[in-house]
């Protein structure tokens, strides 16, 4: 840990640059004291690793900090520098007595108050919702920062993201929904944004890599929209991720594909209007194409032109598709107040514009024109044509 009291109270915090000369001498005649549990500790001054304060073997303090990596202090120290150098009101491993609760570093930015947690070893879900709900609930904003370890990228543009990464996930007012990282070794903020899921783990993602320097605050927690819409890239993944799916396909898979069979689908002659890009598909972790092809089935197939679709008959489709586990949702803690409903609508209110269905009233939709199943590879690959050329002009007028 990087703060510790003195016996006369005061308060030392290493994220501050201090000579190595000033603490020695500190050491020398002051007595240092864990904040939290009050038990002595050590100030280590040593060249390999970063300057730092540890208990006496054996200590009962009940926060775990000698198992911090060197990655973490420096992360979370260099992270306090870039908001002093800021301006903005920040204490380093502020001590909430109230919550029992310590984030690495709490800070006041435009009003509000922030706990950022830079997190750089694998934490229990339970736990980071829990520690998250707690801040929540006593008015932090939580600032979650993975460490850039974690980050796995696959092809350019195409990232695999565990659960684990997911819980990271924050949006925007713009819906941006983005995860922020830190590497404290090159000092780089990495911002994944953009996030449109492919499968449960790969997700095509937008990059950008800033210089800690080069980035503000208001540039981590609002970073602007940079589109990543590639509409014929997107169909090549959707492609390859039903030869894949259908590979190896597990227990709930085979269901799934029984009921398509039997439905009069064929996975291999999707039309393209399944399985598209679209905002807020981050809310679900079933892929895109799998719940797309759902809701398909169970509001859209039966219908004909002008018959309506309400939102009361998506809803219950849509709970009843959860309730029997046919559509997993993905665990979100920093975006609660969102309903993952609004992907499914989202995706509704893009066939809109695709011309399939028009907006009728607030709550429903009339359906326009039948979407046209291929019933062979050269039907899909005419339907095909033209259809992506369409869509991603659809998408960059909205
Ligand atoms: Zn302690």
């Amino acid at each position: 840990m990087l703060t510790a009291n003195t016996k006369s109270g005061k308060k030392i915090s290493l994220g501050y640059n201090y000579r190595k000369e000033t603490l020695i001498s500190l050491r020398n005649n002051e007595e240092f004291l864990c904040p939290i549990c009050g038990e002595s500790v050590c100030l280590k001054l040593g060249d390999q690793r970063i300057f730092h304060f540890a208990h006496q073997r054996g200590g009962t303090c009940r926060e775990v900090f000698e198992n911090e990596t060197i990655n973490h202090m420096e992360g979370k120290r260099q992270l306090f520098q870039w908001l002093l150098g800021q301006k903005v009101p920040a204490v380093l491993e502020f001590y909430d007595k109230a919550i029992g609760q310590r984030p690495d570093i709490m800070f006041i930015y435009r009003g509000k108050k922030f706990a950022l947690e830079y997190q750089c070893s694998p934490l229990p879900e339970k736990d980071f919702i829990k520690r998250s709900n707690t801040y929540i609930t006593h008015e932090y904003i939580p600032l979650w920062i993975i460490s850039a370890n974690h980050i796995h990228r696959k092809r350019i543009n195409i990232m695999a993201f565990s659960n684990f990464d997911y819980l990271f996930l924050r949006n925007t007012p713009l819906e941006n929904y983005y995860i922020p990282s830190y590497c404290p070794e090159r000092r780089q903020f990495h911002i994944l944004e953009s996030i449109h899921p492919i499968s449960i783990k790969n997700a095509f993602v937008q990059h950008s890599i800033f210089p800690l320097n080069q980035l503000s605050l208001e540039g981590l927690l609002e970073p602007k929209l940079l589109s990543n819409l590639n509409s014929e890239n997107w169909g090549k993944e959707m492609d390859s991720f039903i030869i894949n799916w259908m590979l190896h396909p597990n227990p709930k898979q085979k269901n799934f594909l029984n009921e398509v069979y039997n439905r009069d689908l064929n996975m291999f002659l999707l039309p393209p209007e399944i399985g598209l890009q679209i905002p807020h598909s981050v809310l679900i972790q079933t892929p895109p194409i799998i719940w797309q092809t759902y809701l398909f089935l169970d509001v859209l197939a039966d219908k004909r032109p002008n018959d309506i679709l309400t939102l009361k008959e998506i809803n219950f489709h849509f709970k009843k598709r959860v309730y029997r586990k046919e559509i997993v949702l993905r665990k979100l803690p920093l975006l609660d107040s969102l309903h993952p409903i609004t992907a499914e609508i989202s995706y509704l209110r893009c066939l809109a514009k695709l011309g399939i269905l028009s907006e009728h009233g607030e709550n429903s939709f009339k359906l326009e024109r039948k979407i046209m199943i291929p019933r062979s590879n050269r039907e899909r690959e005419e339907a095909k044509l033209g259809f992506h050329q369409k869509y991603l002009y659809m998408l960059t007028k909205q």
